[in-house]
């Protein structure tokens, strides 16, 4: 009698670059015997967003970590290029697979493609099925009571909380069932995800990619910074927040797991500070249900009457927002820190982004696409919520009349000047009565300080009071109207 061919399933890691609590693996590794662990490199599918710089940089080191995660089961990671369906197609001959098992992602051109590949393979007779290991709530469980999308956070997570959380999560496999002999795998390198030049070196001490560096991160929050939350998270010069958003947005931990682990905590000592952090993890669900609902929002405004906006172009600010050159020093910092870390903090992500669509009046698409390519954490759908909420045209957007004051913001977030100092050096020296605002300085505070205004730091490239009028007369333009 022949010996009967073992079951063999494939599992598509896309954004859940981890083992643990990862349902597509759990549920191949339990019904087959067989367990193809492939990522599948497909930027042309990606539609206009396809990784930036920051990005592959990321994926890179992500999907050595899995790897070796992967080898100590003794198992591996196949890697193939090109069209998904046709590289799927292709494994499936090779290994006679008979499922594909993925967890799902929420972009308007990958749901549309997933969505073909699922068809496609189903009509081969493959078994297909779909997890979600990235969100707490599927974008279409949560509705208003209309039965409409969520466009307001408050409801929108007061209607999360409302329903059961589900926290419960899979360990990490102990060992996965490998066929005798894994398909042929390109080589990591030859995809050229690093940077040709080294503008990358401080990346190396800021993160560790990985699910083992994801978890040291949550250890490292939980154990301190997470009792002070809600109002060290406002604070740039502080270890303040969980800095866990690339990590998120590979899947390298799930907010599941984050969710367990939160719930674990001692409630007596951290429930106001950890109540606010789950809020944050809830507008990461917020953007997901937005961005799913409303699949244009990366390119066109929710609100319709922002389409009329009158933005400038004005490539010699464009780049002097983009290089830390604005003379604003809270602005620049932010912008420096991002360029040298690949991640700036939110509170100066709003008074960057403010600058931009307010002092500057760039459309917040332009900032949209710089973030795209130099956040390690750029997210389609948190990127996308966060520059409407802040040019003032999304949903439950700040008004765009409410325009940051970058030195009131850098005198009240930055007390002690450590983040200005910390990334514009060249003024670091003026004292903290002159550094959010070095025009101010006298000739001889500049002196001593060593800045020479327009030389060694540039002088305003916009006046906070003009720029502020003009921003407020462009926007009564759009609703007079309207
Ligand atoms: P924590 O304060 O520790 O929060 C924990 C997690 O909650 C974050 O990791 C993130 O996943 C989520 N979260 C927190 N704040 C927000 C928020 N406002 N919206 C959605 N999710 C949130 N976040 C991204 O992950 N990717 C982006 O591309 C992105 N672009 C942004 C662009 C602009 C203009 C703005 C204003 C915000 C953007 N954010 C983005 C949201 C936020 O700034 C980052 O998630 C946060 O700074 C990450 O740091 P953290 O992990 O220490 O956050």
């Amino acid at each position: 009698m022949p010996a009967q061919s073992a079951s063999v399933a494939i599992v598509w890691f896309r954004r859940e670059l981890r083992l643990a609590d990862n349902p597509a693996l759990a549920e191949a590794a339990a019904r087959y015997q067989h367990v193809i662990p492939v990522y599948l490199h497909t930027p042309d599918e990606e539609g206009p967003w396809r990784s930036g710089a920051a990005s592959r940089w990321w994926l890179h080191h992500s999907l050595t970590a899995l790897d070796e995660s992967l080898r100590a089961l003794g198992s591996r990671m196949i890697l193939r290029s090109g069209s998904a369906l046709a590289q799927l197609e292709s494994l499936i001959e090779q290994t006679g697979a008979e499922a594909v098992f993925w967890n799902r992602r929420y972009e308007p051109a990958i749901i549309e493609r997933d969505t073909a590949i699922k068809t496609a393979l189903r009509t081969r007779g493959v078994t297909v099925e779909s997890f979600n290991a990235s969100l707490l709530f599927e974008p279409w469980e949560v509705a208003t009571k209309a039965k409409t999308p969520h466009q307001v956070f408050t409801p929108f997570w007061k209607t999360c909380l409302a329903k059961s959380c589900e926290v419960r999560t899979n360990p990490a496999p102990m060992h996965l069932p490998t066929p005798a002999k894994f398909p042929k795998s390109e080589a990591l390198k030859s995809w050229k995800l690093l940077p040709t030049l080294p503008w990358d070196q401080q990346f190396y001490k800021s993160w560790t990619p990985g699910e083992a560096g994801a978890a040291v991160r949550l250890r490292t929050f939980l154990t301190d910074a997470v009792t002070r939350y809600k109002t060290d998270r406002n604070l740039p010069g502080t270890e303040g927040t969980s800095r866990l958003s690339p990590h998120l947005h590979f899947g390298e931990i799930g907010p599941r797991q984050i969710w367990q682990a939160l719930s674990q905590l001692d409630p007596k000592s951290t429930n106001d500070d950890v109540n606010t952090f789950r809020s944050e993890i809830g507008w990461r669900e917020f953007a997901h249900h937005v961005l799913y609902h409303f699949p244009t929002t990366p390119t066109e405004p929710l609100r319709a009457n922002f389409a009329r906006f009158p933005w400038e172009s004005n490539a010699d600010h464009l780049r002097a927002w983009q290089r830390g050159l604005t003379g604003y020093p809270i602005v620049d910092a932010g912008m420096r820190e991002l360029w040298a870390t690949g991640w700036m903090h939110n509170r100066v992500r709003m008074i960057v982004g403010s600058f931009l669509t307010k002092h500057l009046r760039i459309s917040w698409t332009e900032g949209a696409k710089w973030f795209w390519d130099t956040l390690v954490d750029a997210d389609l759908a948190n990127n996308t919520m966060g520059w409407q909420w802040i040019g003032g045209c999304g949903a439950d957007a700040a008004p765009y009349f409410r325009i940051f004051n970058p030195m009131t913001q850098g005198e009240k977030f930055d007390t002690d000047g450590s983040y200005v100092r910390r990334w514009v050096p060249e003024i670091a020296k003026l004292s903290n009565q002159y550094l959010q605002q070095p025009w101010t300085a006298s000739a001889a505070e500049l002196r001593t300080a060593g800045v020479e205004l327009g030389k060694s730091y540039p002088r305003p490239i916009v006046d906070h009071a003009e720029a502020r009028e003009y921003a407020l007369e462009a926007f009564e333009a759009i609703k007079s109207k309207s």
